[in-house]
């Protein structure tokens, strides 16, 4: 029944397509690249598709939802981008003060309420070569779009320095609100002279005993009012001319594998030109830049040098038509939420505008409704969230196979982008694994039986027994390959 219907759908709409893009003249006037009539065999359909969910992305949901496009949103790997690991934000406009958590929240809401669709995916890849334009997703579906904003962002650098790799995640991070709590008491260091990494030291003063910034000029590159507010915090100092050169580390067998931890760091005068040790640092907090997030279009749009989209004239079109850009991932001189912000209304007036000029109109919106994508619906979770050790063993009990447990904190900003992943895995798991999440300020017994250190934390169980204890912030791939290897074992 249901192709029949979908086929008479297809015949009346090609028929429609035909009519209303002969009418408008948008074959004739843009070629035949940017033709109506390819929708009905591309599906499901996106009018207007955002990667990525911080200021810049939002925003441009806001203005799509409110243009009266069905708006899309991927959330990525780091839903709410940078400005989730960020504390007070004073420079927005009309906050006098505001966490940069919130702040993404709110906007969120906002976006929600106007109709915006959220997918928690990833884009893995887009095919430019053909219209609509393909967007091959994490979790292997593909979508197709009519119009691209790529508000990707940008991805804190490292150093590249001995050490870095071996204890990332073991005390060397980039991420302060994330790990701070696990630094009670320690001596930490943060390098980087900018604003995050006054921030970074700022998250972290409360919790360790010592933070020293590192910062290799004479001066910091830092706003003079970020640098003031170092002023009320005691146990923050500044070192200048200085060059980190090493993470120093300690490793040891445990029940559970190689544990390791950051012992302290080798470090370089260049003013005195003199190395030395600093012994008893257990946290290396990176905060030296960004590097633009632009590998999706590479090859395929223009960027710049440093990898920035380049946009054209006063816009946020990119080189290639249907496709904008808004947010750090072309602008590495402002680097700002409100500019991002403007930049997402920007890069949605445009792609509005161009969806109009290629023919796309009010009828052409209501007849591909049912070509739409819809994320899965996941209805009731799959995940049974526990408060005791008590309810996880009645869980055990009746539990053959993998369990997976995922360890997580509110005040996480990482753990809670990773809530929604793990939920909709669990969901496409839940006739073979059973999944369980722990809120660590809810159920201190299970945090400590299994003797988590941070989070996010995962933990694989097979036959009662942990198999393994994974500490970091996973993207759907990684979490799906991990299930798949650990059911096989
Ligand atoms: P920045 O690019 O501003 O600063 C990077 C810092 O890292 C510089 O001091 C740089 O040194 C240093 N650095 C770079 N490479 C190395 C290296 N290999 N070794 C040692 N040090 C290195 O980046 P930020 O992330 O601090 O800021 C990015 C943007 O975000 C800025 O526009 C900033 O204003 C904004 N921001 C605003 C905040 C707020 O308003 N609350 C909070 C955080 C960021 P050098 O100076 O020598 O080049």
């Amino acid at each position: 029944m249901i192709v029949i219907y979908k086929k008479e759908f297809f015949l009346i709409f090609s028929i429609f397509i035909i009519g209303m893009s002969a009418l408008c003249g948008c074959i004739s006037s843009k070629g035949p690249f940017f033709d109506m009539s390819r929708l009905e065999n591309c599906h499901p359909l996106m009018p207007v598709a955002i990667i990525g969910s911080g200021p810049a992305g939002l925003t441009a949901s806001i203005y799509g939802a409110r243009g009266g496009f069905r708006t899309y949103v991927f959330e990525g790997n780091k839903p709410g981008g940078l400005l989730t690991e960020t504390t007070e934000v004073e420079n927005w406009p009309g906050e006098a003060v505001i966490l940069g958590p919130e702040l993404m929240q709110r906007m969120h809401a906002q976006a929600e309420r106007l109709g915006v669709v959220f997918v928690a995916d990833s884009v893995e890849a887009i095919d430019l070569s053909t219209w609509p334009y393909k967007l091959q997703l994490d979790s292997g579906d593909s979508v197709y779009a009519l119009s691209i904003i790529m508000a990707t962002g940008s991805t804190p650098r490292k150093l590249g320095i001995r050490g870095e790799e071996e204890y990332w995640g073991y005390g060397v991070t980039t991420c302060a609100v994330c790990d701070a709590p696990f630094r009670k008491g320690q001596k930490v260091i943060v390098i980087g002279g900018g604003d995050s990494a006054i921030e970074e030291a700022i998250q972290l003063a409360p919790h360790a005993q010592e933070v020293t910034i590192m910062v290799r000029k004479d001066h910091m590159r830092a706003a003079q009012r970020m640098q003031d507010r170092l002023s009320g915090y005691p146990n923050i100092t500044i070192k200048y001319n200085v060059d980190v050169l090493e993470v120093l580390g300690e490793q040891k067998k445990g029940p559970l594998g190689l544990i390791k931890h950051v012992v302290g760091v080798r470090v370089y005068d260049n003013k005195h030109n003199v190395e030395y040790d600093m012994p008893d640092i257990n946290g290396v907090f990176l905060a030296i830049g960004h590097t633009p997030n632009s590998q999706l279009v590479e090859g395929s749009i223009q960027c710049d040098r440093a990898g920035y989209i380049k946009t054209e004239d006063h816009s946020q079109k990119t080189s290639q038509e249907g496709v904008f850009v808004a947010g750090d991932v072309a602008d590495h001189v402002y680097r700002q939420a409100i500019t991002s912000a403007g930049s997402g209304c920007m890069a949605a007036l445009d792609a509005a505008n161009f969806l109009g000029n290629i023919g796309f109109n009010e009828q052409i919106a209501e007849n591909i409704m049912p070509f739409l994508y819809h994320p899965d619906g996941m209805g009731e979770s799959s995940v049974y969230h526990i408060y005791s050790l008590q309810e996880l063993e009645q869980i055990l009990a009746h539990s053959d196979g993998l369990v997976v447990i995922d360890f997580y904190g509110q005040a996480c900003p990482s753990c809670l982008q990773m809530l929604p992943i793990y939920e909709q895995v669990a969901h496409e798991f839940k006739d073979r694994i059973t999944f369980i999440k722990v809120d660590i300020d809810e159920a201190e017994d299970v945090v400590h039986h299994f003797n988590v250190v941070k989070v996010p934390c995962i933990v694989l169980m097979k036959d009662g027994k942990p198999l393994n204890h994974i500490y970091k912030t996973m993207r759907r791939k990684e979490l799906v390959d991990l299930l798949h290897a650990s059911d096989r074992l």
